[in-house]
Order: C-alpha cells, then sequence, then structure tokens
C-alpha cells in the first residue's frame, strides 16, 4: 500500500502523523511511503531522517494525496484540503466530525473511508485519545509551576519547597488520565498533593499505589471548598464521557482563596470545570480572576509537539499498520476497536455520534 504524510497545516498545529520509526516499520513490511517535505520540522524530525528510514519525499501535498491508498494526518482536513478526498481513499486521524458539518458532508461526497483516531475504543477506553491527556496532565503541572512564580503573577512558592520550607498545596479534581499524570509530576516535585474523586475505586487504587505520598479524597462541593481554601495550585481534570464538564469550582469560591493561587483547567475543552473558565491560547495563556491566576489553553499538548508527535504515533502506529497489511475492510472486520473509529464510509456516516450531531442516517 501506498501511505501518504501530509503536512499539517491547520494554524498552530506543529505535531506529525508518522515518525521515522513508523516509516521504517512500514517500509520493513513492503509499504511505500510518502512524506512531504518539512512534514516533520515542528517536531523536530528532519526530512533527511525520514528519507534514512526508507520514505519518499514529496514536495508537494496534492501529490501525497493523489498517490496515497492512506493518508495519516494528525488534525482534521480543512477545507483547502476537501479537494484531494476521492473515493477509495481511506482516511486516518483526529476528525471531532460532530462539531464539523462540511467536513462530513465533503467526505461523505467524495466516498473516502474516514476513520477517526478520537473514537477508535477499547471497552469503555478510547486509546487514541488518551496520550494527549498523559501529555496535558503531565504539562499542567510544569505550566502550573510557572504560573506561580511571582514574575507570571503567582504568590512566588515553589512546588517543592526547600529543606525547612513547606512545600506548595497542590489540590487535583479528578485522577482520570490526566489527573493521575498531574499527581505523578506534582508527587515527583516534592509538593503536597490531593486529588479528588467521585470515583472511589480509583482512589483506592491511588491510594495503594502511592502509599501514603498521595492524599486521596471523595470529590464533592464541601471537600472541594476545603481543598481549595488550602490550595497553591489546582489542576482541573475532570470529565464525564459525552457531556460538559460540571462547574466543580464557583466564582465565589475563587474570591476566598489565597491571593496569588494558580488554577490550570485542562478539562476546558469540555467548557471547563470551573465558573470563569474560558479558553486560552499559548500565545496569550493565563488571565485573573479575583487574585488568582486561570491557565485555560484549550489544545495543551500543542506546546510539546515533539512529545505529543511521539506519544500519538507510538498508539496510531499499531492500527495503520493493520489498515495497510489487511485493507481497510479486513483490518475493520477484524478489529471492533477500529469499527468504533469508523466515521464516514460509502458516501454514509458509519457513526452514531456523528450522525445524531448532524440528523443524518446511519
Ligand atoms: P478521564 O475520563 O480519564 O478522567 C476524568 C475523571 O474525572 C474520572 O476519573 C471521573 O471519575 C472524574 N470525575 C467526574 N466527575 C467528577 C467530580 N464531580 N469530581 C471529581 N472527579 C470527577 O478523562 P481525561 O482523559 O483525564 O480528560 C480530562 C479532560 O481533559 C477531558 O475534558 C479531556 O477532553 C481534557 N483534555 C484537555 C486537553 C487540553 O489540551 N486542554 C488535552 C487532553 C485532554
Amino acid at each position: 500500500m501506498i501511505i501518504g504524510v501530509p503536512k499539517e497545516i491547520k494554524n498552530n498545529e506543529f505535531r506529525v502523523a508518522m515518525t521515522a520509526s513508523g516509516v521504517h516499520e512500514f517500509t520493513r513490511q513492503g509499504h511505500t511511503v510518502l512524506v512531504e517535505r518539512g512534514a516533520g520540522t515542528g517536531s523536530s524530525i528532519t526530512d533527511e531522517e525520514y528519507a534514512g528510514a526508507g520514505a519518499e519525499l514529496v514536495t508537494d501535498a496534492a501529490e501525497v494525496w493523489g498517490r496515497a491508498d492512506m493518508v495519516v494526518k494528525v488534525k482534521e482536513p480543512i477545507s483547502i484540503e476537501y479537494p484531494y478526498f476521492r473515493k477509495g481513499l481511506v482516511l486516518f486521524t483526529y476528525l471531532h466530525l460532530a462539531a464539523e458539518p462540511e467536513l462530513t458532508r465533503a467526505l461523505m461526497d467524495s466516498g473516502v473511508t474516514a476513520i477517526a483516531y478520537e473514537t477508535v475504543q477499547i471497552g469503555r477506553a478510547l486509546p487514541l485519545l488518551a496520550p494527549m491527556s498523559e501529555v496535558a496532565g503531565r504539562l499542567s503541572v510544569q505550566v502550573g509551576a510557572q504560573c506561580l512564580t511571582a514574575p507570571a503573577g503567582g504568590k512566588g512558592i515553589l512546588l517543592g519547597g526547600v529543606p525547612g520550607v513547606r512545600p506548595a498545596n497542590v489540590v487535583i479534581l479528578g485522577a482520570g488520565v490526566s489527573g493521575t499524570n498531574a499527581a505523578a509530576m506534582a508527587i515527583g516535585a516534592g509538593a503536597d498533593v490531593t486529588i479528588l474523586d467521585i470515583n472511589i475505586d480509583r482512589l483506592h487504587q491511588l491510594d495503594d499505589h502511592y502509599q501514603g505520598r498521595l492524599k486521596t479524597v471523595a470529590s464533592n462541593s464541601l471537600e472541594i471548598e476545603r481543598a481549595l481554601l488550602q490550595a497553591d495550585l489546582v489542576i482541573g481534570s475532570v470529565l464525564i464521557p459525552g457531556a460538559k464538564a460540571p462547574k466543580l469550582v464557583t466564582n465565589e469560591l475563587v474570591a476566598k482563596m489565597k491571593p496569588g493561587s494558580v488554577l490550570v483547567d485542562i478539562a476546558v475543552d469540555q467548557g471547563g470545570c470551573f465558573e470563569d473558565t474560558h479558553p486560552t491560547t499559548h500565545e496569550n495563556p493565563t488571565f485573573t480572576v479575583h487574585n488568582s491566576v486561570f491557565y485555560c489553553v484549550a489544545n495543551m499538548p500543542g506546546a510539546v509537539p515533539n512529545t505529543s508527535t511521539y506519544a500519538l504515533t507510538n498508539v496510531t502506529l499499531r492500527y495503520a499498520l493493520a489498515l495497510a497489511n489487511k485493507g481497510a475492510a479486513a483490518a475493520l472486520e477484524a478489529d471492533p476497536a477500529l469499527v468504533a473509529g469508523l466515521n464516514v464510509a460509502g458516501g454514509q456516516v458509519a457513526h452514531h455520534s456523528v450522525s445524531t450531531a448532524h440528523g443524518l442516517p446511519l
């Protein structure tokens, strides 16, 4: 099969859908990989590395799309890429079609087989979304620590303190993928860390794992208030699948927090779990509420495209290889996880939430 890797052209997207190791695997298994020149630059992967792994470098995006049997990408195609769609092409990427009616229509009209990373599912797990939550969780502590410095408007406190000086108090709301990764980083930095969740089984697991180095608390509004009144850094990492994030931190509560506290809302992409959250960008990531600093960047992994590219491709590669080795139809038949990822095929929407979002038949 010929696999195409175009350069991402969406604004501020520096990730790439395949690393040199991925190219090596595909070519070793008898496939041809076309990589658009410069596709890896934003993730510090050079054209020479791709060529050394066996890729054919192509100057023109149209040629990558035109010659490939399957295109692998990171972000959903934008309108100037729609003319590349054609019958028989397999597209494997993040799509978020529920929010993209025009893209959905373009995929249907062209006869592309579109498989979305975000809906590939094993049981209740979303394995191609999880690495971005891992990145956001770990990064939340890094950015939170930076925001706590005095020049950034924080109270001027070091996460781990120093011998003889108390460490920062870090409170994490939500003990899922991102919250657990935030906890690991905050504990590693020497902070005093409390994590709250409504899932008591999850708190049991974390308590067992951390053996007293992490405080676990059942989440409810009184416990959240108690924890936040002590907090220097709060990380919001809750998710109710398919729903908007619950507003767990009111404006009134923020008003009572210690001046210079920092609140990082990872859940901003689901509406945020703080009442005053609004999405911000890497260029202008923070704003002030009462005397606290809010950080609410909606695409946190974009700040670390190098790590994010490797984290993403580590989990997408095996599915992309299955699609290439077996062909899309046989790969889908063999793997229910991929079937859950199928969003558009044969001119029809093939995913329940996309059909519901656009009032289209399945
Ligand atoms: P997850 O499903 O792994 O974890 C969510 C946790 O929240 C679960 O353990 C759940 O029990 C808990 N929870 C639900 N309601 C709660 C409540 N009232 N109090 C305390 N805990 C509660 O989700 P995740 O993968 O960690 O993702 C969390 C959020 O981060 C999602 O909205 C996701 O889209 C978002 N995210 C954002 C970025 C970004 O760049 N900002 C990147 C990746 C993920």
